[in-house]
């Protein structure tokens, strides 16, 4: 089995290791020139738990290559992934597809076997049928199927997630491509991972189907977050309250800034247009979106109030640049809608990452970026927590607040206890726990 990868980015990088895992054949191939002399001078692009040991061993053992050369990559393989981005479209909010048919006439060029085209990338109904026109006005003669394959991979724990999905979803109508996908996924058969073999245009929605109901989980616990600050009540025990229910579920009820990230915003945005123009829209989710953008928003406001009303002249301190902690991905950020609101505002910004700062500086410009958290609390005027990695949930409150030149902190992600943070006499602020009555 020979499978070519198209697309190294988070998705292809991670599937395409993991693959070679499985003892299977893999070339990962990109456009990105600079990305693939990187990855063979053994250098790993983007920051992902145990990528680097994960891509090393299979290097060695000679089951993973990485080329520019998707033409002779494809001709070769059984499989062609493609897993290129599909980032939202300027203007309507659609997903832009132009890179996933660049990459399907490509492939169309490339065939010289009977080939399975699966379609990773995560692509609105009827995009797997396109790809299959596509290839088919380019190359008459070629035998080949099309087939979706969704990746519901988390950055952050990305292998873990592949090596033990929840389940597989496959969709195609081809017995003979159902095959070869059997024969890919086998060793996470053999586990008994659920695969639900579904068509095309099922496969297609399921993707959008759980991205947004997860981004409308988030929001429905961040509006309680806010209903619990005027109302007393604590959100982390509502959430346990009603997570414990089995038929609710205990995850994706974590209260912040509002969700981010490579997927959510895209992904929301890209169903509410699909299914506005099948003429059946999805309101909920068009709300969803509405009311996680003002939520970004109203985060900048919060940390003004915080500072007394204004933060003209002050100094911010930010711990967490990334949407979520053990990645370095900035795609669609809290702290790109906060930090420029605050620059605005007249604050000077001081804030470090453990992993995105190389990232973030190509995105925010005007900010000092810090070598350590310690170092971002010294002289600011409010220390504002933007994203949970574990090392911050370490820090010495004490240590912070004799650094900190006013012991002000907003935690948009309550990774400190209240009671302590108040007892050491910080003014802290978080999200839906308010202050003891
Ligand atoms: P990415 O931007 O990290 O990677 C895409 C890569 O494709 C880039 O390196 C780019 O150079 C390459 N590329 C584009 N066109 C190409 C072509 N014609 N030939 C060769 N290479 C080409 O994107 P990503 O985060 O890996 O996402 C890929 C897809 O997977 C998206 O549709 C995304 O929605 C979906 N997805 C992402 C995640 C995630 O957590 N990042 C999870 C599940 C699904």
């Amino acid at each position: 089995m020979r499978i070519a990868m198209i697309g190294t980015g988070y998705v292809g990088l991670v599937s395409g290791a993991c693959f070679s895992q499985f003892g299977i054949d893999v070339v990962c191939v990109d456009k990105d020139k600079q990305k693939i002399a990187r990855l063979e001078a053994g250098e790993i692009p983007i920051y992902e738990p145990g990528l680097d040991k994960l891509v090393a061993d299979n290097r060695a053992a000679g089951r993973l290559t990485f080329t520019t050369d998707l033409a002779g990559s494809v001709a070769t393989a059984d499989a062609v992934f493609i897993a290129v981005g599909t980032p939202t479209r300027r203007g309507d909010g659609h997903a832009d597809l132009s890179y996933v048919y660049a990459a399907a006439s490509e492939v169309a060029d490339a065939l010289r076997q009977y080939t399975v085209i699966v379609n990773k990338s995560t692509v609105p109904v009827g995009t797997g049928r396109e790809v299959g026109r596509i290839v088919r006005e380019r190359r008459p003669d070629a035998e080949f199927d099309v087939v979706s394959n969704p990746e519901f991979l988390r950055e952050g724990a990305a292998i873990e997630d592949f090596m033990k999905p929840d389940r597989i979803v496959i969709g195609t109508q081809s017995e003979r491509a159902r095959e070869v996908m059997r024969a890919i996924y086998r060793p996470l058969y053999l586990i008994e991972t659920p695969i639900v073999f579904t068509t095309l245009e099922t496969a297609e929605l399921i993707k959008y189907a759980g991205n947004t109901f997860l981004a409308t989980k988030i929001t429905f616990i961040n509006e309680m977050a806010d209903l619990c600050e005027k109302v007393g009540a604590d959100v982390h025990d509502v959430a346990r309250g009603i997570g414990l229910d089995g038929r609710i579920g205990r995850k994706f009820l974590h209260p912040g800034p509002g969700y981010g990230g490579s997927c959510f915003p895209k992904d929301t945005l890209a169903l509410a247009y699909t299914a506005r123009e099948a003429g059946s829209p999805v309101t909920i989710v068009e709300q969803v979106i509405q009311v996680n953008a003002e939520r970004k928003k109203r985060m900048a406001q919060r940390v003004v109030e915080a500072c007394g009303g204004s933060v003209a002249g002050k100094t911010i301190g930010v711990l967490g640049l990334a949407f979520k902690p053990n990645t370095d991905d900035m795609r669609d950020a809290a702290a790109l809608d906060i930090l420029p609101a605050l620059l605005t505002a007249g604050a000077r910004i001081q804030a470090h990452d453990p992993a995105a700062m190389e990232e973030a500086a190509r995105h925010l410009k005007g900010i000092d970026y810090k070598d350590n958290a310690y170092d971002v609390a010294k002289d600011a005027d409010c220390l504002v927590v933007l994203t949970e990695w574990t090392q911050f949930r370490a820090l010495d409150p004490k240590r912070l607040k004799e650094l900190l030149r006013r012991p002000v902190v907003v935690d948009l992600r309550n990774i400190f206890n209240p009671a302590e943070m108040r007892g050491l006499g910080f003014v802290y602020e978080s999200i839906g726990r308010p202050q003891p009555r």
